[in-house]
């Protein structure tokens, strides 16, 4: 390799590009590193004068093949510190050069005025492209601020008046320092008055200054009792409420109005020796959200009570209760406990929608290629019957629905018989075995069969009996769905052979059968790359190549995900489809372990932890996630293989 004191000839000043290339640093730090041959970067220069549209360097030898884009990438961010915001920007193609150059000879003679600050005001680019080419030139996190990523009890001490007027906002403390929003990096005075007031350091994130604002504006109203989320919220029993108890009012409304903005499922409020504690639980995970001052514990634990129409006096004794509200149209049903704690009264609030939302099969997250299979050699025969299994929580039912609503056209009778009603369909015949007192199961299948239905959905097959009037209903024409309580999908067809149906009836009657978990899927706004770990390459059976050769995603917490680094869930799936030597495998009455080898070995069937692989290495959700939620299998198949589910 030629020697890298070598100096590289300038780049020719003619052509389009008589401009300073923000990027032409990266080029010596990648000759110096030596992942640039000298002559490689001449011959680079060169073509970029010859270029009919000009690009920076960087993207230039990225898209010239001679540097990796990762490898760019961290050039880039070595480089930035000595660029200024504006050339960052002509770097990121957020602005010409030649705009640039124009800009700057427009701002002659102002050296207050910045020119990009200069091109924010004038609209040329937006506050957002700005920020983000600030805090790259700074390495400093941006976050899309929002009043609820405000831990409210570093307010108490706050001056929100003072706070506008910096355009700062405290938002969380978290590992020992203070996460603060600004527009702006703070200076030292205002630095250290934070760190005076809160005794902790200071971590910085970037937010837009309007954002800030009216964060600040919300959170004075919410302060001040005049809640801006009570307007979302109305309750069905309307309760008086007396002027020394408004503060309560208030925390309770902004409590529900929350939980319902971040879709909850449950809301905690425990009584602490500092306080009043609020968690939610938002994707199966409790967050932390507010903690009020002691003294308002008592009365917001009695505001809930009369709400939920418990006992006020009563202080001894677990209570339960219920409080119908509305909000956003959408009536919510809202199960409230009472108990009793050392520590005194807490509150449990469990938020049930009234009707889910249903979801297409498209919007599932199950692989293009086990979509189709599910789509055309599952649903598209008009008897048989489908199962999805997995745990409580697992997202069963969604997918369930899912599935009908694609069968559901004019020329199909589709019935329902569920414990209870969960989503309400368009177009179906749906009963509730939880409404008719002395109608057995069993009976109301019997029934359904009497309706001349094409497609029957039965919430969940729960034993012998309800098992053996489902392959009845596939045997006798039908299209039968409905859920099962087992680990996997092979599970399914042993399971039902343990429910005394006979195997030449499984393998007769099942389709296909659907396994799946839910997991949690990563934050886009703080997603940052991985490598597996030593110990989840061995959990998950990744080869020690594909390891080192194959990138993984992980959340590194912000506060618009609660600092959890996940946000939202998605499907994981295996589908298997009843080939012909399963149907031999069950009719001989193989083991398990053999059913399942016969299962892996089919075509095109991914187990849930190949599946979640395939998410992770699409940046979709992280190892962890995969490794807590779906069963362990040996693989033998190779990451490359898997990365191609998900093209
Ligand atoms: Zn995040």
């Amino acid at each position: 390799m030629a020697p890298p004191t070598q100096t590289v000839a300038p780049p020719s000043p003619a052509g389009p590009a008589a401009v300073v290339d923000p990027e032409r640093p990266i080029g010596d730090i990648l000759v110096a590193d030596g992942v640039l041959a000298p002559d490689q970067l001449s011959k680079a220069l060169r073509v970029q004068t010859r270029l009919e549209e000009w690009r920076p360097l960087g993207t230039l030898l990225a898209e010239l093949g001679m540097v990796p884009r990762p490898r760019v990438e961290e050039a880039r961010r070595a480089s930035r510190k000595t660029l200024s915001i504006e050339q960052i920007l002509v770097s990121r193609g957020m602005l010409r050069a030649e705009q640039l150059a124009a800009t700057e000879r427009a701002l002659q003679g102002r050296p207050n005025v910045t020119a990009a600050r200069h091109l924010v005001e004038s609209g040329a680019i937006s506050e957002r492209t700005y920020l983000e080419a600030f805090c790259e030139k700074h390495g400093l996190p941006f976050v899309e601020l929002d009043a609820n990523h405000v831990d409210r009890t570093l307010l108490v001490k706050a001056n929100l008046k003072y706070l506008a007027k910096l355009r700062v906002l405290p938002i969380a403390v978290r590992q020992g320092t203070l996460h603060v929003a600004s527009d702006a990096l703070l200076t030292d005075a205002v630095r250290a008055e934070l760190e005076r007031q809160y005794r902790v350091p200071v971590t910085l994130w970037v937010a837009e200054g309007s954002r800030i604002a009216g964060a600040i504006t919300a959170l004075e109203a919410e302060l001040s009792g005049k809640a801006g989320a009570a307007k979302a919220v109305q309750y069905h029993v309307v309760a008086h409420v007396s002027d020394d108890n408004r503060t309560a009012a208030a925390i309770v409304d902004n409590v529900l109005g929350r939980a319902l903005q971040q879709r909850a499922s449950d809301i905690h409020l425990d009584p602490t020796r500092s306080g009043l504690r609020v968690r939610f639980r938002i994707d199966g995970e409790l967050i932390r959200v507010a903690e009020y001052p002691a003294n308002a514990t008592g009365a917001v634990i009695s505001r809930l009570k009369v709400l939920a129409e418990a006992d006020i006096a009563e202080r001894r004794v677990h209570q339960q209760g219920r409080i119908v509200l509305k909000a956003d149209g959408e009536e919510i049903d809202v199960r409230a406990s009472f108990y009793v704690t050392v520590a005194g009264e807490n509150a449990v609030l469990r938020l049930l929608r009234k009707t889910g939302v249903l979801v297409s099969l498209d919007d599932l997250g199950m692989s293009p290629a086990a979509q189709r299979t599910l789509m055309h050699d599952v649903l598209e025969p008009s008897t048989g019957m489908v199962l999805v299994t997995g745990p409580t929580g697992s997202g069963k039912t969604t997918t369930l629905y899912a599935a009908v609503q694609r069968l559901m056209d004019e020329s199909k009778k589709v019935i329902t018989c569920e414990d209870p009603v969960e989503y309400l369909m368009e177009g179906a015949t749906q009963c509730s075995i939880a409404e008719r007192p002395g109608m057995t199961f069993v009976d109301s299948l019997r029934t359904i069969l009497r309706q001349d239905p094409d497609v029957i959905l039965v919430g969940e097959i729960r034993d012998k009996e309800s098992a053996e009037m489902a392959v009845h209903c596939a045997l006798t024409g039908h299209k039968l769905l409905s859920t099962l309580h087992t680990e996997d999908s092979v599970s399914a067809i042993v399971r039902l052979v343990q429910m005394d149906i006979e195997p030449f009836l499984v393998a007769s009657t099942l389709c296909a059968v659907v396994a799946q978990r839910l997991v949690r899927k990563l934050c886009p706004h703080c997603r940052s790359e991985h490598a597996a770990t030593p110990s989840e390459a061995r959990s998950l059976s990744i080869a020690q190549d594909d390891v080192a050769a194959f990138r993984f995603s992980k959340g590194k917490g912000c506060p618009t995900c609660h600092y959890t680094g996940y946000k939202g869930r998605v499907g994981v799936y295996e589908l298997l489809l009843m080939s012909d030597a399963l149907r031999d495998a069950v009719l001989q009455q193989r083991p398990v372990h053999e059913i399942r080898r016969v299962a892996q070995d089919s075509p095109g069937f991914y187990s849930l932890q190949e599946d979640g692989i395939a998410k992770a290495l699409g940046g979709q959700t992280s190892l962890s996630e995969i490794i807590t939620n779906c069963p362990r299998v040996i693989t033998t198949k190779r990451l490359r293989q898997l990365q191609e589910i998900y093209p």
